[in-house]
């Protein structure tokens, strides 16, 4: 049995194919990049996977495809409304089942698929979640997260102050790799991180400091807030794996604290492989594989699903 995964949260339109058996049997993405000094403008999303959707359709054999996934929410409407029409398009002409995926659970059960993760913490670190996850009484349960912007949106945003183009996180890494240690406020309240206020300083350091120290200390900074709060997470929960998913999650210096933090937890720390960390079209295949016996009673997108709700 294989699923037909279409993505279309915010930035990417994406598709995969993937069979019951977790064999990945095709994937294919556009990724849209804003001009310089721009971010994500509906409208603009909008267009972009327009424009891709049927070039990276073509290709697709529906006779191979025996249901159909979409990203339902959470993200940009005028981008989820791209992949959720074309979804419902092609289930009623070539009579294939409909699901509606949650896009952070889809990130998720692609880390457990490929990690072979069983029951882990998970920490979901995205250009629009920035959460502590655990599978708990029947569902997913959100332990902590961010009490205002996501983590890769710091990353994106302080990195368009620099000049530099969308994705940030990449950039950022590269030039933040060492550097000297310039203080930034430190914010974890509880379980909860908050970004804004970083953002803010580290901003308004750029004229009197070089790239490379505010990077590194950016880095430093944000990264071992969401540390801190993985290590309580597990000190919550008892889960014996850490699992790292996400964009964010493909930042060597973000693993490499976590492995440190782990190791000395006693736990295993499991991270999504590159290809499949950022936004993608197997992701909501697999989360479609995972759910079609389920029941889902709209298939209206949702901009603010979370991962905690049940449809
Ligand atoms: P997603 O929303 O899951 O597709 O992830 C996109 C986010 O991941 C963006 O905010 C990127 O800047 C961020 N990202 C991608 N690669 C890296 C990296 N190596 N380090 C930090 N952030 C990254
Ligand atoms: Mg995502």
């Amino acid at each position: 049995m294989n699923c037909l995964g279409i993505e279309s949260t915010a930035h990417t339109f994406g598709i995969g194919i993937i069979s019951d058996k977790g064999k990945i049997i095709y994937e294919d993405r556009k990724m849209f990049i804003p001009k310089k000094g721009s971010g994500f403008i509906p409208s603009e999303l909008f267009n972009h996977h327009i424009k891709v959707a049927p070039k990276l359709l073509k290709n697709i054999n529906m006779d191979e495809i025996d249901c159909i996934a979409f990203s339902q929410g959470p993200g940009i409407p005028n981008a989820l409304n791209v992949g959720a029409s074309i979804a419902r398009y092609l289930s009623k002409k070539y009579k294939k089942k409909l699901i509606g995926i949650n896009h952070c659970v889809a990130h998720i059960e692609i880390g457990k698929l490929l990690t072979d993760s069983k029951d882990p913490l998970i920490v979901y670190l995205s250009g629009g979640n920035t959460q502590i996850i655990a599978y708990n009484d029947g569902g997913y349960r959100v332990f902590g997260e961010s009490l205002d912007i996501p983590v890769g949106n710091v990353l994106d945003v302080f990195a368009r102050r620099l000049g530099l183009k969308m994705p940030g996180g990449p950039k950022i890494e590269k030039l933040g790799k060492e550097g000297k240690y310039i203080e930034l406020p430190y914010v974890v309240k509880g379980m909860n991180l908050s970004f804004t206020g970083i953002l803010t300083a580290a901003s308004e350091k750029i004229k009197s400091n070089s790239k490379k120290d505010i990077c590194y200390s950016l880095q430093e900074t944000v990264f071992s807030m969401i540390t801190e709060v993985t290590e309580r997470g597990l000190s919550h929960t008892k889960k014996k794996e850490v699992l790292l998913v996400g964009g964010v999650a493909s930042n060597k210096k973000l693993i490499n604290m976590m492995n440190i933090m782990c190791s000395e937890y006693g736990v295993k720390c499991k991270v999504v492989p590159m290809k499949y960390a950022g936004d993608n079209g197997i992701n909501i295949a697999w989360a479609g594989i995972l759910s079609r016996n389920s029941k889902n009673k709209t298939n209206a997108i949702d901009q603010n699903w979370r991962v905690d709700q049940k449809k």
